[in-house]
């Protein structure tokens, strides 16, 4: 990562930088890592002050519709304030992708870039029931749609545009989707678990992003239950959340939409997808 090519936002007053956490892959396939990592937020962000992303049936082996003791655990964590986002459907990508889709569907996501090859009529079905899941299980509005990698196709953008999500992010944005216009820009901090180099080297990431991102006004820190069965994974979790959490606050994404913490948008730009990032999923 090169200092220089990272976005800034400029110096504002503390109490307008925002800390914007987030736990990857939530749903009774992972119930036992989720309540980790949830205690090692509540407790190094002093509270509940975090997002959920929720898988609806992560695979196609967890169906929330047939987990009744998981969905009152996501209404109390919705009670007590934590964001919840959908995150897909099934989460693995059953496409064969050829050119740039390939290679980031090879190197970027291990098969888990679901939205990424779907038409705009199957990822709209799939955002709408996901949306209306979650919304009944939750008792309110979803926060948001996060796709799963991060990725979204041509087919998940049109869709995104109409499903009525607030927000939408990718590795380096948050928009509001129906306008596109950008909330806050800067890339995801986040770990990769599944093999020692990339735990190695996404380690490396974070301890750099600790020593320069903190001019961003919009920090984001992202974690997966995989990170869980990694204590250097662990350590380095908590250190990032520790070290921003020091020197802004950590809120909601929600936060986004008000004028005291909106970073400059660009009304109109759409968001595109790019090969190149610090995520080394
Ligand atoms: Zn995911």
């Amino acid at each position: 990562m090169n200092k220089d090519a990272l976005p800034q936002s400029g110096s504002g007053p503390q109490s307008c930088r925002l800390l914007l956490a987030s736990i990857h892959d939530v749903g009774p396939r992972f119930e036992r890592e989720v309540d980790t990592l949830a205690s090692l937020f509540e407790r190094t962000l002093g509270g509940p002050r975090f997002a959920m992303l929720v898988v609806p049936d992560h695979w196609g082996q967890a169906p929330l519709r047939e987990a009744p003791a998981f969905r009152r655990r996501l209404r109390d964590w919705a009670d007590a304030g934590i964001e919840i986002f959908v995150h897909g459907w099934f989460h693995r990508d059953r496409h064969r992708h050829s050119g740039i889709a390939g290679w980031k569907a090879r190197h970027m996501t291990a098969g888990e870039g679901e939205f990424l090859g779907l038409d705009q009529a199957e990822a709209a079905v799939r955002m709408a029931e996901g949306k209306d899941l979650i919304e009944q299980i939750i008792g309110r509005p979803a926060a948001g749609f996060v796709a799963p990698a991060w990725l979204y196709g041509p087919g998940a953008q049109s869709a995104l545009r109409t499903s009525g999500f607030a927000l939408a992010e990718d590795h380096f944005r948050v928009w509001h989707p129906a306008s596109g216009e950008i909330l806050a820009r800067g890339p995801v901090v986040t770990w990769a678990s599944r093999s020692t180099p990339r735990q190695w080297s996404s380690r490396v990431v974070a301890a750099l992003a600790r020593r320069v991102l903190h001019g961003q006004r919009i920090v984001r820190v992202a974690a997966h239950p995989g990170d869980t069965a990694v204590p250097a994974l662990m350590g380095s979790i908590e250190r990032t959340l520790a070290s921003f959490a020091a020197r802004r606050r950590a809120g909601g994404y929600g936060e986004l939409g008000a004028a005291d913490t909106r970073m400059t948008s660009r009304p109109g730009m759409e968001p595109r997808n790019d090969p190149r990032g610090m995520s080394l999923q």
